[in-house]
């Protein structure tokens, strides 16, 4: 018998859950029982089981986690200079659109990624299968993804914008020269392009989703021309960002990744006027930061 007076002590002011813990084990077994056709009362029903297990500190869980990420495949078309991912680690093990067809159980999941790891999950060869699947499994599901967004072909383009809520961006540049040079072998005039034909399929479709985000690895080498960000993300539709802050790699035998030397923080007087002026440009252009600066 749970003593819920004495959790509350514990907890503190960490929020109670809505209702009974009984009450969501119950709405859970039901559902589970009835299976019906899946909708956003599955999703409800999980959500208020998983709150109120973690706030009983429950190990033995009977929900299903509201976030799923699942690393599609472990290999890479890009090199990147700030990135650990070597091709001679690659398992080239893949999750099968099989095995998500049979997770029936999705239709409780609030959010997909299909990432985990270091890898490009446009290469998977049954891309378009997995969104479709993930779409039919779990219609109510959000789907995010973080991609170089170099491998949109003709054929992935419309199940990417029928299906993807959120598309993070890896950018890391807002000027070619250094796109290049940080992102090898990708071309920036291909994935401008690419983005531009997201943004022909989002209008053909009529949808404003999926919202396109940046993601940019801060580095001595990108952080010059960071105040020139907002305004190239708002001529291409990108409406938010993210900066953060370069995790210097170990070395891989394989090529020359940045050190200790590359990071921005070295100088510090020219990084934090940098930020002044970049948050200056992301007013002027309304581009949302989704996570603070990092704090030098
Ligand atoms: S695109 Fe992502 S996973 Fe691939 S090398 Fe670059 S940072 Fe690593």
């Amino acid at each position: 018998m749970l003593d819920l007076e004495a959790i509350k002590a514990q907890r503190g002011n960490k929020p109670v859950p809505y209702g009974t813990y009984e009450d969501a084990l119950a709405a859970m077994e039901q559902s589970l029982e009835e299976d019906a056709p899946p909708s956003k009362e599955h999703i409800l029903i999980n959500n208020r089981l998983v709150a109120w297990e973690a706030y009983l500190g429950i190990a033995k869980v009977r929900s299903f986690p509201t976030q799923l990420h699942v690393g599609l495949n472990d290999v890479c078309n890009a090199r990147c200079t700030f990135c650990q991912y070597a091709p001679e680690r690659s398992t080239a093990n893949m999750i099968k659109a099989d095995d998500l067809r049979r997770a029936k159980w999705m239709k409780y999941v609030m959010n997909f990624f299909p990432n985990a790891g270091l890898s490009e999950p446009l290469i998977h060869p049954e891309i378009e299968d997995i969104f479709e699947i993930v779409r039919d499994n779990a219609p109510h599901i959000n789907m995010h993804i973080t991609t170089n967004v170099s491998l949109v072909s003709e054929r992935l383009l419309p199940t990417l914008v029928s299906n993807l809520n959120v598309m993070i961006i890896s950018l890391n540049a807002a000027r070619k020269e250094s796109y290049e040079a940080l992102m090898p072998p990708l071309k920036w005039d291909r994935i401008l392009r690419n983005i531009e034909r997201i943004q022909e399929e989002k209008a053909r479709q009529g949808r404003d989703r999926p919202q396109l985000q940046a993601g940019y690895v801060l580095n001595k080498h990108n952080l010059d021309e960071l105040p020139e960000l907002p305004s190239l993300l708002r001529r291409i539709g990108v409406e938010a960002c993210r900066i953060i802050e370069l995790k210097v790699p170990k070395p891989i035998q394989s090529r020359a990744l940045l050190t200790d030397e590359d990071v921005a923080s070295h100088d510090r007087t020219l990084a934090l006027r940098k930020f002044e002026e970049f948050e200056a440009e992301c007013r002027a252009h309304d581009i949302r930061l989704t996570q603070p600066l990092p704090a030098f």
